[in-house]
């Protein structure tokens, strides 16, 4: 089922395919992969093939059953442009997200190269934000050049975890950034500087900036618990959104 979300900035989670596979580093300690092995442990429904790409065409309704506009994470537990997940799949997702106007659907993709060709003779959705990871620069940074190439009324960037200094990057017709460090205890700390460099950028050319946690380490690089990992960067929190009304 749907369900919510305790993503800071996004209210419910739909999962039409679940599992995945890693692409780069950022996948190195994947929540959804922890999650999913538990939840097969468990023996709840939809995890019987523990990480394994799963797709689950009977969720492709639950959408559509909820009248009150709600924002999506599509995919909290898997990649939607996932090799294995068909283009034929993929033209149902999106069936249902453009007879849902009412909700908001965020899409989040390591696997970028696939946007453009996906959407080269299709129209992403106006309810649909989309958005690349890039926790580095080797793999992620080149990400937003193929986001880019999307005609999305808002492209954003998931810099999460963030494991390195990204340098200058490009932000170009890019609506939102979010960063966040990662979470866990195999955290890779994240340096404040990292992250006071793309706030700058983000500011000079007036995109959204959005920080959501230090995750595992603190902005003194001491670890900390999951109760004291804090959202605070530089005396306060920041919590921007894209300044585009999605329903209007
Ligand atoms: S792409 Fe996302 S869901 Fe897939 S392995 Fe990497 S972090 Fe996990």
């Amino acid at each position: 089922m749907a369900t919510q979300s305790s993503i800071e900035w996004t209210e419910q989670t739909w999962n039409p395919t679940t599992g995945c596979t890693k692409v780069s580093p950022g996948c190195k300690n994947c929540y959804a992969e922890v999650m999913a092995r538990r939840l097969h442990a468990m023996g709840a429904a939809g995890y019987e093939n523990e990480f394994k790409l799963t797709l689950h065409p009977q969720r492709l309704e639950q959408p559509i059953k909820r009248k009150k506009p709600t924002v999506y994470f599509v995919n909290s537990m898997s990649d939607l442009f996932h090799d294995d997940v068909s283009d034929e799949f993929l033209d149902r997702v999106f069936d249902v997200i453009k007879k849902t106007s009412q909700h908001t659907y965020q899409i989040l993709t390591k696997r970028a190269e696939r946007l453009p060709e996906y959407f080269r003779h299709r129209t992403c959705p106006d309810n649909v934000w989309l958005g690349v990871s890039v926790e580095d620069k080797q793999y992620g940074v080149p990400r937003i050049g193929h986001l880019r190439q999307v005609n999305a009324r808002v492209r954003f960037l998931s810099v999460e975890p963030l494991l390195e200094d990204v340098g200058e990057i490009d932000l170009t017709d890019i609506h939102w950034v979010i960063v966040g460090g990662e979470s866990g205890h195999k955290a890779r700390p994240m340096q404040p500087e990292w992250v006071e460099s793309i706030k700058r950028q983000a500011e000079e050319v007036g995109v959204a900036f959005f920080f959501k946690q230090w995750g595992g380490w603190g902005s003194d690089g001491v670890k900390r618990d999951k109760k004291t990992n804090g959202r605070v960067l530089n005396g306060r929190t920041w919590d921007n959104m894209p300044a585009l009304s999605i329903n209007a």
